[in-house]
């Protein structure tokens, strides 16, 4: 590829002011690593509209290209495990942060980051997936290792008709867990039924500042949210039980106590997507192969056009993404 066509962050450095374009690039504008690969598909994480709204300080470099998952094709590689024509797939590992990202009809990156594309997916369905469906299941095998179970009781999802919360809940529900969905978006209610949610709470009621111990009301969570919504998840978490903190879509802050813990044994357990050593994210990936209903993963995914990168960006900050996004690169 001689040319080819990306979404390119530049800012001023006097104004500190960031500026979002689609332009035209050669290979030798991209950074350094071992494998060059034609990008198909990506996808637009909450992360994403963060870096391209310059909201909140995401990348770290200028110029940058912005998106932080791609699904592609292998053009050339220097890399033991990687041969041109090979299926491959990115999430995280500083794209779009650090190093030039996916929203590119060509990366150039470090192998060691990559993993083959799973057999048991296309490559637009592995993007439907994304990071954070890649996140959910990270947070359901991290519960697990916590012992809680389908049948341990329910487990509480927040930000449940964002994508991360739409994954999870769709993922616990075929694993055979009763799932609570806690949302803001009253018309999702149909859609969060329909992906696996036995319950639906209003979001406003673990908006407000957590007690030190409330009533028990589920074995594990969920949060993509953080901040008053994650201490009240916290305080309702039956003894023993485990909660994975994957987001703050609602705030950075977290303001417990240590009551849960030290009074009701709960664990919280931190994800990170982006750093997963490859063994747990090729584990991660096969259990996406077997425990992912492929129709449910269908109806919670709206395909864009490259074009739409920037009010995808927009929307996903305020709330209005309805599941998943899948980028046209290619
Ligand atoms: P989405 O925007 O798709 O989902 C976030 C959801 O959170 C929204 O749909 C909404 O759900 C809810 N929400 C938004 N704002 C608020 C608010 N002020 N108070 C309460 N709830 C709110 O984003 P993603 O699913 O892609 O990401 C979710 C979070 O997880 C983000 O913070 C993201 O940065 C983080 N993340 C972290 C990863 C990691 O490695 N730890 C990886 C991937 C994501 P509803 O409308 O149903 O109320």
């Amino acid at each position: 590829m001689e040319t080819f066509k990306a979404l390119l962050i530049t800012r001023d450095e006097t104004t500190k002011k960031q500026s979002v374009a689609e332009t035209t690039l050669t290979p030798a504008d991209l950074m350094e690593g071992d494998v060059d690969v034609r990008v198909d598909y990506s996808t637009v994480n909450y992360k994403d509209g963060l870096a391209i709204t310059g909201k909140l300080p995401v990348v770290r470099r200028f110029p940058m290209i912005p998106g932080i998952d791609f699904a592609g094709v292998v053009e050339a590689s220097t890399h033991p495990d990687f041969a041109p024509g090979d299926r491959v797939l990115l999430n995280g590992w500083g794209l779009g942060e650090t190093h030039l990202g996916a929203y590119s009809q060509m990366a150039r990156v470090s192998g060691d980051w990559l993993i083959p594309q799973p057999e048991g997916f296309t490559a637009a369905e592995t993007m439907a997936i994304g990071t954070a469906g890649y996140t959910a299941m990270l947070a359901v095998m991290a519960l697990e290792r916590q012992g809680v179970a389908f049948d341990s009781g329910p487990v509480v999802v927040t930000g449940a008709a964002g994508g991360v919360g739409s994954m999870a809940i769709s993922l616990l529900s075929r694993l055979g867990y009763q799932v609570i969905a806690v949302t803001g978006r009253e018309h999702e209610h149909e859609y969060l039924a329909s992906i696996g949610a036995g319950e639906i709470i209003d979001r406003a009621e673990l908006s407000e500042p957590a007690k030190l111990l409330g009533k028990e009301r589920w074995a594990g969570g969920i949060d993509a949210v953080g901040g008053n919504t994650l201490a009240n998840v916290l305080s309702m978490t039956r003894r023993g039980g485990a909660v994975a903190a994957c987001g703050n879509a609602g705030g950075m802050d977290l303001p417990t106590s240590v009551a849960p813990f030290i009074l009701r044994g709960v664990s919280l357990v931190g994800i990170d997507s982006v750093y997963q050593p490859k063994p747990r994210r090729i584990e991660a990936w096969s259990r996406l192969e077997t425990d992912l209903d492929r129709d449910k993963l269908a109806a919670m995914t709206t395909t864009i056009p490259f074009s739409g990168l920037e009010n995808a960006a927009r929307d996903i900050l305020e709330g209005k993404v309805r599941g998943r996004l899948v980028v046209e690169i290619g």
